[in-house]
């Protein structure tokens, strides 16, 4: 093996390896979002979380994380 042919195996390995860490980020995102996302809502059906910047759900006081938080990145 070539140093030139290491180099570029090298980036070849270098850019699956963000494929996948990006992949794991996705699927840890999604396993915090599946425990900390709660489902309560009100009577007439809208979701329970209160507030602006930060919200909290009324009827358990979990912490919400806003729609467009960024979870990684
Ligand atoms: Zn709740």
């Amino acid at each position: 093996m070539t140093q030139a042919e290491r180099l570029s195996r090298r980036e070849m390995l270098r850019a699956k390896i963000a494929e996948h860490e990006a992949a794991l980020a996705a699927l840890r995102a999604e396993e915090a979002k599946l425990l900390e996302d709660c489902e309560h809502s009100y009577g007439d059906g809208r979701h329970a979380g209160a507030g602006a910047q930060v919200k909290i759900c009324a009827i358990c006081g979990r912490l919400l994380r806003a729609r467009d938080d960024k979870l990684w990145g």
